[in-house]
This record gives C-alpha cells, sequence and structure tokens, in this order.
C-alpha cells in the first residue's frame, strides 16, 4: 500500500530520548501532516469496518489519538484504558512489567460486555508488554477471542 511510505517518512525518529540508546518513533510530526493522519486512519477503517467490532479500546495516552476516529468511522464506542488512579468509577486492572518496575493499566466495569469483540489501539509496539497486559485486561471483561493485527501477521486470532 503506497499509503504506507508516507507514513512511515511522517514519523519522526529522535535517538536518546527518553533515554541514552532509546530510538523514539515520535508521532506528533504524523499528526502535523493531515494526509498521513488521515491515511493511517483511513487504513485501520478499511481493515476493521467489517469485521463486526463493537468496541474500539484506546491504550493511554497514544491510543486516545488514534482509538476515537477510528471508532467513530466503523460504528463502535470507545473505552480507554487508563494510567492507575484516573478513572473514577469501578475498575478492572492488570499490573505488567516495565524494564524497571511494574505498571499498571485500569478499564471501567461495564464498559464492555461479554460477547462483544473489541479491537485495541495504541501507537507502537515494543516489547508487547502494553498490547499483552491490555489483550488480559480485555480478556477479563470479553469472553471472545482477542483479535490482534501487526505488520508481519495482518489479522491473526489468540485467546
Ligand atoms: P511496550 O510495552 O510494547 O514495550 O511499549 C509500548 C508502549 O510504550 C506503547 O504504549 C507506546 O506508546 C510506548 N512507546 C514505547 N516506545 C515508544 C516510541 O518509541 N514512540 C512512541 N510514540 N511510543 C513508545
Amino acid at each position: 500500500d503506497t499509503r504506507l511510505a508516507r507514513i512511515a517518512s511522517a514519523i519522526r525518529v529522535i535517538p536518546d530520548f527518553p533515554k541514552p540508546g532509546i530510538l523514539f518513533q515520535d508521532i506528533t510530526t504524523l499528526l502535523l501532516d493531515t494526509k498521513a493522519f488521515k491515511d493511517t486512519i483511513d487504513l485501520f477503517v478499511e481493515r476493521y469496518r467489517d469485521q463486526n467490532i463493537n468496541v474500539v479500546a484506546g491504550v493511554e495516552a497514544r491510543g486516545f489519538i488514534f482509538g476515537p476516529p477510528i471508532a467513530l468511522a466503523i460504528g463502535a464506542k470507545f473505552v480507554p484504558m487508563r494510567k492507575p488512579n484516573k478513572l473514577p468509577g469501578e475498575v478492572i486492572s492488570e499490573e505488567y512489567s516495565l524494564e524497571y518496575g511494574t505498571d499498571k493499566m485500569e478499564m471501567h466495569v461495564g464498559a464492555v460486555q461479554p460477547g462483544e469483540r473489541a479491537l485495541i489501539i495504541d501507537d507502537l509496539i515494543a516489547t508487547g508488554g502494553t498490547l499483552g497486559a491490555a489483550i488480559k485486561l480485555l480478556g477479563k471483561l470479553v469472553n471472545t477471542n482477542v483479535l490482534w493485527a501487526s505488520k508481519e501477521n495482518p489479522l491473526s486470532e489468540s485467546c
């Protein structure tokens, strides 16, 4: 898809941020390129619009940028997966490991119903720890398989 090259070149790469040795992929420059930003959303919409998805779950914080326009376009609700102690209602949580220490992700109980199909959106996979926690957290609420996609594996299923 020719759109992918434009999207890739709109992402700025910053060495040694936020720490030495890390090559940070900065998506704020993609948001400045109106065509590349729209192409990004369109690609996801084209891939997921006919998949009977009820819920788009966005991972804080950059999943909150890309998730809502995808949700609106495919006719799904949007559910935030937040950092701890941000959501005011009853929450369900999942702890996960970071390079140093642990973190936690939370969702409102009742935001997703058993049997609904959910699409998880974040901007980037590094170790996969964040996405793994998001899948586990949704698995606690959604009683179906979780669809996952990557560049190498456009659409496959795992439990
Ligand atoms: P993982 O848990 O897969 O190791 O890291 C992915 C998470 O960290 C995502 O939530 C992502 O937003 C954030 N992240 C890690 N590295 C980068 C990066 O280089 N650029 C951006 N934009 N986010 C990153």
